[in-house]
């Protein structure tokens, strides 16, 4: 079975033994600028292996992002290793909701050491003061002035 790994499943010193894992030069960098040096040598010593996602799955990624309202809580990192997930038709590890929610609607299957999530959430913006509904994200309500909370518009099960 292949996985790819991000790097939340990095720094949870998840093992599976007899395994193929990949995982991206961004998510790489990213573990070695933290405090999980540990973590990143005995991945290293299962033979991990780097790969950078092809242009035509990113942009399938980043196109399904703005669709589902996660490009927002998306890091370059995450569209990477969701790309490299479609692309090797591999596992993703992750636990972050935004990366889970985007594996579901591209069929990507995924684990998580967090129970996972089983609908698709389509998220919109709404004023906390009138109420109205907005597509895109915004500093604050043009109407009233007041915040703009994420909010889930419509989800269904992912089956
Ligand atoms: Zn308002």
């Amino acid at each position: 079975m292949a996985y790819v790994l991000d790097a939340t499943a990095i720094r949870s010193g998840m093992t599976f033994a007899g395994d193929e894992w990949f995982t991206t030069s961004s998510v790489i960098n990213e573990v070695r600028l933290g405090r999980q040096g540990r973590n990143l040598e005995i991945l290293q010593e299962t033979a991990i292996k780097v790969m950078e996602p092809d242009d035509d799955s990113m942009k399938e990624v980043e196109g399904t992002a703005r669709s589902t309202g996660d490009f927002e809580s998306l890091s370059k990192t995450d569209m990477e290793v969701l790309a490299l997930a479609l692309h090797l038709k591999a596992t993703l590890i992750s636990d972050d909701y935004s990366v889970q929610n985007v594996a579901s609607v591209l069929k990507i299957p995924y684990k998580t050491d967090m129970a996972g999530i089983r609908e698709i959430i389509i998220w919109t913006y709404r004023c906390k003061g009138c109420g109205k509904y907005y597509e895109k994200k915004q500093p604050d309500c043009p109407i009233c002035g007041s915040e703009i909370r994420r909010t889930k518009k419509k989800s269904r099960t992912n089956v």
